[in-house]
């Protein structure tokens, strides 16, 4: 790695993969080591506090080998008994969804346009109806910016149990909040949270982390076609040993120890503060010179995720053409995803970015708008 690679750190604004710090980069390049010696189970020892202090919660945190998508299939495998109720307001959510019938179990949907959020009355309405055993949902749509107002919603699940006596397992994708937010696990009562490496935890792609409650594993317990390779009661138990149930991707892990030092080192709510300083500042330059030049912010005022913004171009802009032209100057955004590609750009404000670096973005990005 040399001094130039280091001096360009805060040029690469995908909402995922995120840029990575060279030295993470850098712990990948330490040989190989047994999975199965003490050696490993120490690195795993390591993480195993700062990954549950992220994640807010007193209950394992599982390392998986294999990217979000790997987790929300397990989360169905593990979760869902019979029928779930699907929350879709996003690319993402509608994968969630997805993946439920691609299990074998039966979904219902309730869904919002893409750009809105969930409203824990109407999730209340549509469990009433009975015959639901989980709920999925998407704490922050990376195609949307929306944060759903996932303390209020799981409150809502608690409702629905004790008006119709059923159990109903909250399954919570926190890709693009956690580490960058405060997702309280234990507090809020989630049933399953997972997340990706490569979004606000600002490491490389390639493994997925998810925490189960003690009542997901006895409901895992109790499906026995969950598969194998997510299997959360294999997970449980390997954990108990700081060890995981296949070969890691160990050069991810050597990489995870790192990032887990210099996040406990920062500290998970200043962590949290400075996603919410960049986030207000992007909405700021949104709302003034954004606006100026045709653009808004997509996610409505108070529930708008502080890990990154989906932008509206006016009419006469394109999404690929404006990333494009950054590109040109050396600087990474996103188009839109999926239905919005063209009508939108995304600005990932997360991991190991500095408010410093956003300024710089929005510099280039006042010239490129003209
Ligand atoms: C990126 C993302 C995913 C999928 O992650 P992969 O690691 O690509 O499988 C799922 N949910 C959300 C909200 C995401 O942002």
């Amino acid at each position: 790695m040399t001094d130039t690679d280091q001096s360009e750190f805060g040029r690469f604004f995908l909402p995922g993969p995120t840029e990575v710090r060279p030295e993470v980069l850098r712990a990948m390049t330490r040989p190989m080591i047994g999975h199965r010696g003490a050696e490993m189970s120490a690195l795993l020892r390591e993480v195993d506090g700062p990954l549950r202090a992220v994640f807010r919660t007193t209950r394992p945190v599982y390392v998986a080998s294999s990217s979000a998508t790997g987790l929300m299939e397990g989360a169905i495998r593990n979760g869902v008994r019979r029928r779930a109720l699907s929350l879709v307001n996003g690319a993402f959510s509608a994968r969630f969804r997805d993946l439920v019938p691609d299990c074998g179990r039966e979904v219902e949907t309730y869904e919002v346009p893409w750009g809105e959020a969930h409203d824990p009355g109407e999730l209340l309405r549509h469990l009433r109806a009975g015959g639901f055993d989980a709920v999925t949902v998407v704490h922050s749509d990376t195609s949307t910016g929306v944060l759903n107002p996932l303390r209020d919603l799981a409150e809502a699940v608690r409702a629905a149990e004790r008006e119709t006596g059923e159990e109903i397992l909250l399954l919570v994708d926190g890709v693009t909040s956690v580490g960058g937010a405060l997702v309280e696990m234990d507090e809020w009562g989630l049933d399953f949270l997972l997340t990706g490496s490569q979004k606000a935890l600002a490491l490389p792609p390639g493994l997925a982390f998810g925490a189960a409650s003690p009542r997901m594993l006895r409901r895992a317990e109790s499906i026995p076609a969950r598969g194998q390779y997510f299997d959360l009661v294999e997970f449980e138990a390997q954990w108990a040993k700081h060890q995981t149930p296949n070969t890691p991707a160990l050069s991810l892990i050597y990489a995870l120890v790192e990032q887990m030092r210099r996040i406990r080192e920062e500290g998970v709510e200043a962590r949290v503060a400075r996603h919410r300083e960049m986030a207000e500042r992007c909405w700021e330059w949104v709302e003034t010179e954004g606006a100026r030049r045709g653009l808004s912010v997509l996610a409505p005022e108070g529930l708008r995720s502080p890990t990154h913004t989906a932008i509206v171009l006016p009419e006469h802009l394109k999404g690929p053409r404006v990333t494009a032209a950054l590109g040109e100057r050396g600087w990474t955004i996103a188009a839109g995803y999926g239905k919005l590609k063209d009508s939108t750009i995304r600005i990932g404000h997360m991991g190991d970015h500095t408010r410093a670096e956003l300024d710089a973005l929005l510099v280039e990005l006042e010239e490129v708008l003209g």
